[in-house]
């Protein structure tokens, strides 16, 4: 077989997404020279596994990077070490590897910059713009007020420079109990913008954090470490999506008043929503914690490890997201347009096979037994490209339940008692006799093969309706076969209780199946298309001596979803 799995960072594939604004926005600040090199980051926090989502944000900073020249940084946003995690870190560098893009230009971590931000909170603390406040959190919010209703000035709020700075030090030294004390920006608690209330810069955690073990005491909010990481990192463009929106004047105020080397700006775009499908770790989390799946790769999770492991190629992601583009206004993605570009790029380069879920057995009678026969087919109906394999034949085959009715309805076309089907690249049977148990059910089909039809579509002038797969007793292995569904039968999960809206049959195991022998040499990671059935790839789990593979998606959309499933917007 010439086709492979693809190569990590294959991400050749022509163009990115169409015109977006942030591209315009970029190259105006090209033009006008406030720009010069363009520096983008993808900023995660270890605190769970990359999701779709994240693959959009992945997918814009790459490649807008690229496409001007200019770099893009992996940047760890790990300041919460009460949530993040090694494993999480790991996971993170794999999967946007995985995605095709890597870090060579940049991989870094906030933790890389806890020094320099601490010195620049002790400067804010020296200019009078910053100071510690001993208020307990309940008493911070209270004092923040409303949307409708100013803040209240803490009574901490006029202390001294000399006073905060010691206070800090003293933060910073471990001298405190965990929310005993914050350090907080001194900007203005009437701000129309909440976020602009004297926000939190610094808390109390007293907590091993994954790099910097037990070194601090104290960690920088978001706010705080986020706009000024991209400005030691020269970031010309931080992206980020709508939430972030309010919190932009804080960003350019800690810029604005910080000795900082660069100046970076913020540009807000529409998360990614997709019907059916959560994406945000923290309700992630719950669906793992809680044991509503069998993991962050679970193949019915909506992260880049399940999708994967589903059989996912990085490549459907990439063409998705660049499909999907990028705007300000929030809308859900219908999750056909995910499936249907799945089925595209799986359909371009995966060779087929035969694949039997649900055997019926199929005797030969007067086919010799003990003769086996080795029939030529192609890997790919139209590439030849993929080869071709050798597939053997005998008396005994197996063939779908699903293709023999003992009694056809009206439109029925494939095997039934008295008719004639073609086996795939073989031989033409009919069927004269059925075999049941005790039950009543039909075990065991008998029937014939018309030793003129090899390799033919008709034979003695006979019309065939039907064309059917199957797999012979002497070329089948046994596997377990998962088909996965969508993980919600909610379009638009509730966010408070993600239990309710779980389809409790989105996953399928079939046991007893039967596939070609040239399967369990097909490597990992390897799309298939068992014909007529759908596409597969092994499992993760999947051995030699005990095959697993999971579909990764349909042959085609599945009946009752609505045939053009395009951008669909639900909600505004
Ligand atoms: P979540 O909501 O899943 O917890 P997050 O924003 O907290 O996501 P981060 O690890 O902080 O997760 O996000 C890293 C980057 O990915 C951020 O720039 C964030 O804006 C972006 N991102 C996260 N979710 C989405 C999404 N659904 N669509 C687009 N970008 C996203
Ligand atoms: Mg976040």
């Amino acid at each position: 077989m010439r086709r492979k799995v693809p190569q990590q960072n294959d991400v050749g594939e022509a163009g990115a997404s169409a015109s977006n604004f942030i591209r315009s926005i970029i190259a105006s600040d090209i033009e006008t020279g406030r720009t010069r090199v363009v520096v983008t980051r993808f900023p995660p926090e270890p605190n769970g596994f990359l999701h779709l989502g994240h693959a959009k944000s992945i997918v814009l900073n790459y490649e807008l990077a690229r496409e001007f020249g200019g770099r893009c940084n992996l940047r760890l946003d790990d300041t919460n070490p009460a949530k993040e995690r090694v494993e999480y870190i790991d996971a993170i560098k794999r999967d946007v590897q995985w995605l095709g893009f890597d870090w060579a230009q940049g991989l870094h971590f906030a933790s890389d910059y806890f020094e320099q931000l601490y010195a620049w909170a002790c400067h804010l603390v020296r200019i009078g713009k910053a100071y510690v406040d001993d208020q307990s959190a309940h008493d911070v919010r209270e004092g923040r007020g409303t949307l409708t209703s100013p803040g209240r000035n803490s009574p901490f709020r006029e202390r001294s420079v000399e006073e905060n700075a010691e206070l800090l030090a003293r933060m910073r030294a471990g001298e405190f109990r965990n929310g005993e004390r914050v350090l907080r920006a001194k900007i203005d608690m009437a701000s129309a913008n909440l976020n602009l209330r004297d926000p939190v810069i610094y808390r109390i955690l007293n907590a091993s954090h994954p790099r910097t073990g037990t070194a601090w005491h104290i960690y920088p909010s978001y706010d705080f470490a986020h706009g000024q990481c991209d400005a030691i990192e020269g970031v010309s463009h931080s992206l980020c999506t709508l939430e972030f929106e309010d919190h932009r004047p804080l960003y350019d105020w800690f810029l604005d008043n910080l000795p900082v080397p660069s100046r970076p700006r913020q540009s807000e775009f529409a998360r990614l929503s997709i019907t059916h499908t959560v994406l945000s770790k923290r309700a992630l989390t719950e669906l793992v914690r809680d044991g509503h799946v069998a993991g962050w790769d679970d193949p019915r999770m909506p992260t880049l490890a399940g999708l994967r492991r589903r059989g996912v190629p990085p490549e459907a992601v990439r063409r998705f997201i660049r499909g999907v583009g990028v705007s300000r206004a929030n809308s859900t993605v219908d999750d056909g347009v995910l499936e249907a570009t799945i089925r595209d790029v799986l359909n371009e380069r995966a060779p087929r096979r035969m694949a039997v879920l649900k055997p019926l057995k199929l005797t030969i009678e007067n086919y010799p037994a003990g003769r086996i026969e080795e029939f030529d087919a192609p890997n790919h109906p139209t590439d030849p490209a993929f080869g071709r394999r050798a597939v053997r034949f005998s008396r005994e085959v197996y063939i779908e339940q699903d293709d023999f009715h003992e009694a056809p309805p009206h439109g029925f076309r494939r095997l039934a008692p008295g008719r004639e089907v073609r086996l795939r690249y073989a031989y033409l049977v009919t069927c004269h006799g059925v075999v049941k148990d005790a039950a009543g059910r039909v075990v065991e089909l008998r029937c014939a093969y018309d030793p003129d039809s090899r390799g033919r579509a008709s034979a003695g002038g006979r019309k065939v309706a039907a064309t059917i797969h199957w797999v012979s007793a002497v070329d089948a292995l046994p596997a377990e076969v998962r088909l996965y569904g969508r993980l919600f039968s909610a379009a638009i999960p509730s966010p408070t209780d993600l239990a309710a809206d779980l389809d409790p049959h989105s996953m399928q195991t079939l046991r007893g199946c039967l596939v070609e022998r040239v399967t369990a040499s097909d490597p990992h990671g390897q799309a298939l298309q068992f014909e007529r059935q759908g596409y597969f790839t092994h499992d993760d789990e999947s051995r030699p001596e005990r095959l697993v593979f999971n579909r990764t998606a349909s042959l085609r959309e599945s009946p009752g979803k609505p045939p053009t499933a395009h951008l669909d917007l639900l909600r505004k």
